[in-house]
């Protein structure tokens, strides 16, 4: 496997399941036929304890299991032990870390030895004399945040000290704090926190959600979520903190292992294992309380087991004995949670679909996995060995694995900013997948392939906003990973029937609705071929499948040949030459697509050729052609909408300053899409949520209402 491959998201993810598969196919061998037969023999147990049972009397399960686990566990005598001991002084640590560089004028790296010093003095329940000298850490710190004009990272640390509220120069970190504040408030893009995102007003049945909708259930789809009057467009419909969530290892050392969000240098850490980094005190004392003391000296190993360690971490926040108790207790049939109150809490969770969707492949080796998960939990002194509790723990695993696979939602790193203008946001265009959570409401949300609700995240709080009005009654959906605009139909039920073993009924797939975003034009016909992600294609109109298509590919490769020639033009400053090849591309690929919104990105660079050769009305003309793309990927009340006609506006107006004959023409024109972005600005603004692609921000800044 290619290093990049090996670092992949999924690579990380699906550590544990290909860890517990090839092990189960070691132990057998390989043997196809071997490997039926055990599966059929565990299928015919009745329940997982006693599946989990039989592996652990197995004659090569019994003992290859337990060899497995231990040959992760750290070696006797390599790990650091514990220090416990009363001398051990983390006053003198943290001096140490000052120490080595104090006079240095390398103010980042002195910034590293104050985290450090810090990091280590405030995992103390505190002495006096600490907490005095990490005030004094924090001020200095403080300090020199303020002189390198990072004013968040300042407040940040002026607001942790007015927690400790001993400091001898209040007024002067006062002084400093409204500095900063008043900064910030000028600056372009201001960060923005999980504490930011919340609802209006909270429903009193569904915790995090807005109180406009209710859980409902039926004996075909079960629990869903419908709305119990019209919601307008950009409501934030649920702001919710995971009950647990997971980290890709490789960003062990930039993000929250706790939150989620992105570090910056004033980050705390475990003084124990120095493995995990937390982006606050308050982050760093919930993980130690909820699940960070039990792991702390198993790190290494849990990270391997990615989903496995997720599922582990659902028992260990539960509580091992109340989640082992839980699981004793009776279940609360399904339908009679509409009348209950849910929340972000176990017995919620527990509720959520279980082990029985676990099936074919995944089957024996997850039954495999809990098993070793539950002897790991053992080696933690979670549970003892082989006792009644053990295999319920074990049973328990297994059903968290499913839950795990089947419930959790994929964290985006959004990098949602405050743009200073009434109150949008907006996001980055790269947004990089950083973990995976566990929701309890978000969970009961079901998918649509033309849902109406949005992810968005803050760390790993989820934000879900509707996308459209939505009506009364209507159910609220989101989107698993696979949509109408995005997908065709067979590429859509494959990537649900695989990650989520269900048949897709929304609205879309019951009537068969097709994507054609992306299809090609028919040599025969003329009308959408749509291509599969196997590459298999068929005619919406002709029925022709598999058509050869050659004779497109190779318009598809002069298009990006041009292409390439026009990037070279651009960059050196050649712009009519790069104008020239980008309309030969637009010509390839009107042969190509289908659908003329893939031309869309071209008539933007030809636009920007026309704009930087003060050529205004042509770009205009080239500006507006991109509406029926905006329209499609964003839809008409949104603020990239707002963003074009506002482009528009602009080059007519550019262009009526220039021109001798056409000046009332063309400024009426602008006129007439200022008009029309202020009135869907207006509208817009109405919202609980906007957001906007940061690249358009400063076209939106033009419009001074
Ligand atoms: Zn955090
Ligand atoms: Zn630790
Ligand atoms: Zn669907
Ligand atoms: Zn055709």
């Amino acid at each position: 496997m290619s290093r990049k491959a090996k670092f992949s998201f999924k690579a990380q993810w699906n550590r544990f399941c290909i860890l517990t598969h090839e092990f189960f196919e070691r132990q057998m061998n390989n043997d196809f036929t071997k490997m039926e037969e055990f599966k059929a023999k565990l299928e015919a147990i009745d329940t997982v304890a006693d599946r989990i049972r039989f592996l652990t009397e197995d004659a090569i399960f019994s003992t290859a299991i337990p060899q497995f686990v231990d040959s992760y566990l750290p070696k006797e005598g390599t790990q650091k032990p514990r220090d416990d001991s009363a001398d051990y002084d983390s006053l003198s640590v943290a001096r140490r870390f000052i120490e080595s560089d104090y006079n240095d004028n390398n103010y980042n790296k002195q910034i590293e030895n104050y985290t450090k010093a810090i990091s280590t003095l405030s995992m103390d329940t505190a002495p006096n004399e600490n907490r005095r000298e990490l005030c004094r850490l924090l001020t200095k710190r403080a300090e020199l945040f303020y002189i390198l004009k990072r004013y968040d990272e300042c407040l940040d640390d002026i607001n942790e000290l007015k927690k400790y509220s001993i400091s001898n120069d209040l007024d002067f970190l006062e002084e400093m704090a409204s500095f900063c504040e008043e900064t910030k408030a000028k600056s372009c893009f201001r960060e923005l926190k999980p504490k930011h995102f919340e609802v209006k007003s909270e429903s009193k049945l569904l915790e995090s959600g807005m109180s406009d909708m209710q859980l409902v259930y039926n004996d075909i789809k079960g629990r869903f979520i419908r709305s119990t009057k019209f919601i307008p467009r950009g409501t934030i419909i649920a702001a919710e903190n995971p009950f647990v969530a997971w980290l890709r290892p490789n960003l062990y050392d930039s993000y929250c292992n706790y939150c989620l969000v992105k570090l910056n240098s004033r980050y705390f850490y475990c003084k124990d294992c120095f493995k995990v980094k937390y982006c606050s005190s308050e982050c760093m004392q919930e993980a130690l309380a909820s699940y960070h003391s039990i792991e702390c000296s198993m790190v290494d190993v849990l990270k391997d087991w990615a989903m496995g360690h997720m599922s582990l971490r659902m028992a260990i926040v539960a509580g091992i004995e109340e989640a082992i108790e839980m699981e004793r207790e009776e279940k609360i049939a399904l339908k009679e949670w509409v009348n209950k109150e849910f929340k972000n809490d176990y017995s919620c969770i527990h509720s959520l679909c279980g082990e029985s969707c676990l099936h074919d492949a995944y089957f024996t080796a997850s039954t495999i996995g809990a098993l070793m998960l539950a002897i790991l939990a053992a080696r933690m002194n979670l549970v003892k060995e082989n006792t009644e509790d053990f295999y319920i723990l074990a049973a328990l695993l297994y059903k968290h694995i499913a839950q795990v696979y089947l419930n959790t939602y994929t964290v985006y790193d959004h990098n949602l900013r405050n743009t200073g203008y009434y109150g949008v946001i907006c996001s980055s265009e790269k947004r990089k997948k950083v973990g995976v959570s566990l929701y309890a409401t978000s969970s009961l949300f079901s998918h649509s392939c033309d849902n109406n609700c949005y992810k968005y995240y803050s760390g790993s709080k989820i934000i879900l906003v509707s996308l459209r009005p939505i009506a009364a009654k209507e159910e609220i959906t989101v989107n698993y990973g696979t949509s109408l605009a995005q997908n065709t139909l067979q590429t859509r039920r494959n990537f649900l029937n695989q990650n989520f073993s269900f048949e897709c009924r929304c609205s879309a797939c019951e009537v068969n609705a097709e994507c054609v975003a992306y299809a090609l034009i028919c040599p025969h016909c003329k009308a959408a071929l749509v291509v599969n992600e196997d590459q298999s294609n068929y005619c919406i109109n002709c029925n022709r499948q598999n058509v050869e298509t050659k004779n497109l590919d190779h318009a598809m490769k002069c298009a990006k040949k041009a292409f390439e020639c026009a990037e070279g033009f651009a960059a050196r400053g050649q712009i009519e030459k790069a104008r020239l090849l980008y309309k030969r591309m637009a010509h390839f690929y009107s042969i190509y697509y289908f659908s003329s919104v893939r031309l869309s990105p071209i008539y933007d660079f030809i636009a920007q050729c026309y704009a930087a050769r003060n050529k205004f009305y042509k770009a205009y003309k080239y500006k507006v052609k991109t509406e029926a793309m905006i329209d499609e990927s964003y839809g008409f009340e949104s603020l990239e909408m707002v963003a074009l006609y506002a482009e528009c506006a602009s080059f007519l107006e550019k262009a009526a300053n220039l021109s001798m004959f056409r000046k009332k023409k063309w400024q009426k024109k602008a006129n007439f899409y200022y008009e029309e972005a202020f009135k869907l600005l207006t509208q817009l603004l109405r919202a609980d949520f906007n957001i906007i692609e940061e690249n358009k921000v400063s076209i939106l800044k033009q419009l001074k209402i």
